[in-house]
């Protein structure tokens, strides 16, 4: 199935909104760097040191001092901390901390379980090709991983070995990327020990449009954090501005953090990350809607998590799912008004196209495929809502925040001045982003009912087509019977009188024939003409 496109339609006539200022987000403020001199100063008299008090180090022949950190206190203490090699090998374990006064004498010392990392031979029993193979088989939920031993001296329990630290990387059960760190001893082919190469990590995002969020991230095995959701496996990259038809689920590049603190709150903005925490925590709180309401995991059910692009195009006002590269597509707006494409019900409209394609692959043209833009209008609107974010509230106005005042809505579809509201025998000939108009006033009237309302500060008035009352059953009824409903019964060309059979058929596997919910669902596609 081709790309499938958010249009972006004309705005309505005179509406121009204000974009309300988030909260201010605050970054903690970087760490003073001292002065070169005394850094350089502090490192220098930290060698001597360990020289000078080498029993205190354990600091034998065959070991140097590789420069990790230096901390610099207010008055002139500094501590500078080593890692250490053996004839050239990392010794594991045999990190250490030089603390010194102002004039850079010894104070103190802090060292990790190795004292001597002196080892008899450094020439290994076990091959490298054996300790990869062992490697291998010791990290089991690693796919397609690749294995590279390195040769270490291992004194974490103080007492050095000759080992293979081997680093297995490869795709966990997310599609996430995944790796084990295993250690063999390299004479007796014992296992040492064995852990994740990559970490669960929890970041600060400083978002566009929900304020300050937490984000799932991933601590990488050489420092720093990377945006790729371990629990959901979906990774954010950037796309550098390349076109959406020309991006692969390899192109771009990682967002890469050494704080775990992303973004700066702010739209348009030069910090290339802002837009990616959007698309990160939304594109999360889609898969949670789905993962705790209907039990789905991931798009394809499968567990795994897709590749999601920011920064797709120049000045592309637009949003859009790709079932062939398996990615999401968000562009920066139209660099005046509409900002980035990264807001709640955007991503879950976008997810939802995937979800679509792999359940009732609704054709994307005539009556399915206003079906198939409705279901995304509506999946995304109930994901903005599930978020209950303060700052983005839940509504029934689509893109509101990323196309002010909104690009669609349900109450009223035609107030947009190109949607339905009702169906009649031509609606299949229009847009299939305003036939959805019909599958939208349809969803408003089942859960709200008809007539006016007014929720978290906006004012809807739904008017029924025949001139009948709907008394609405609340959205998440009417969610859960829609979802069945694309699931269970859709097929690729259902259309309009289709899906009230469809949901029909779902309301009354959720809540019975002629239950309360059951009737209602029929009362509101009677509402919009569909019989
Ligand atoms: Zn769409």
């Amino acid at each position: 199935m081709t790309p499938t496109p958010l249009s972006r339609r004309a705005r309505v006539a005179g509406a121009v909104a204000i974009v309300a200022a988030l909260a201010g987000a605050t970054v903690p403020a970087a760490t003073a760097s001292a002065a070169t001199g005394t850094r350089e100063a502090a490192i220098s008299q930290a060698r001597a040191n360990v020289a000078r008090n080498a029993g205190v180090f354990g600091f034998g022949a065959g070991q140097d001092l590789v420069l990790k950190d230096v901390v610099l206190d207010a008055d002139g203490a500094s501590h500078v901390r080593f890692d250490r090699t053996f004839q050239g090998l990392p010794v594991v374990g045999g990190d250490l901390v030089v603390h010194q006064d102002a004039k850079g004498k010894l104070k103190d010392s802090s060292r990790a379980a190795a004292h001597d990392a002196a080892v008899r031979s450094t020439v290994p029993k076990v091959t490298a090709q054996s300790g990869a193979a062992g490697a291998l088989a010791a990290a089991p939920g690693v796919k397609d991983a690749v294995s590279t031993p390195e040769l270490v001296v291992w004194a974490a329990d103080g007492t050095p070995r000759l080992a293979w630290r081997t680093t297995v990387e490869g795709t966990g059960e997310h599609g996430q990327p995944a790796g084990k760190v295993v250690v063999t001893d390299a004479t007796t082919g014992e296992q040492i020990e064995s852990y994740d190469a990559e970490h669960q990590a929890s970041g600060t995002g400083n978002s566009e449009y929900t304020g300050t969020v937490t984000i799932d991230t991933t601590a990488k095995t050489g420092g720093g954090y990377t945006l790729t959701d371990p629990v959901r496996g979906h990774v954010t990259k950037d796309a550098n501005n390349l076109s959406a038809s020309s991006l692969k689920a390899s192109s771009g590049t990682p967002f890469n953090s050494t704080t775990n603190v992303w973004g700066d709150g702010k739209k348009f903005s030069s910090d290339r990350s802002t837009a990616a925490v959007d698309a990160h925590a939304n594109t999360a709180w889609t898969y949670d809607y789905y993962k705790n309401v209907h039990g789905r995991s991931g798009i394809k059910n499968d567990g795994k998590g897709a590749t999601v692009f920011v920064h797709v195009g120049t000045n592309w006002d637009n949003a859009q799912w790709s079932d062939t590269c398996f990615c999401m597509m968000t562009g920066d707006g139209d660099g005046t008004t509409d900002p980035e494409q990264v807001d709640l019900d955007t991503m879950g409209h976008e997810m939802t196209h995937g979800v679509t394609s792999a359940t009732a692959n609704l054709r994307y043209s005539g009556e399915s495929g206003g079906l198939n833009e409705s279901t995304s209008d509506i999946f995304g609107t109930m994901v903005e809502f599930y978020a209950n974010n303060s700052v983005d509230t839940g509504d029934y106005l689509f893109s509101d925040q990323s196309t002010p005042p909104w690009l669609r809505r349900f109450d009223k579809p035609s107030l947009d001045g190109r949607s339905a509201d009702c169906w009649s025998s031509s609606v299949g000939k229009l847009d299939v982003h305003n036939s959805s108009g019909v599958g939208n006033h349809w969803f408003y009237l089942a859960s709200e009912g008809s007539g006016s309302k007014t929720l978290n500060g906006v004012t809807y008035n739904s008017a029924t087509c025949n001139g009948s009352t709907v008394t609405g059953i609340g959205r998440d009824k009417v969610a859960k019977i829609w979802y069945r409903a694309l699931t269970v019964y859709m097929t690729s060309t259902t259309n309009y009188k289709g899906a009230r059979a469809a949901s029909l058929n779902a309301a009354r596997d959720l809540y019975g024939a002629g239950s309360t919910e059951y009737n209602a669902v029929a009362a509101a596609w009677s509402g919009v003409n569909v019989s």
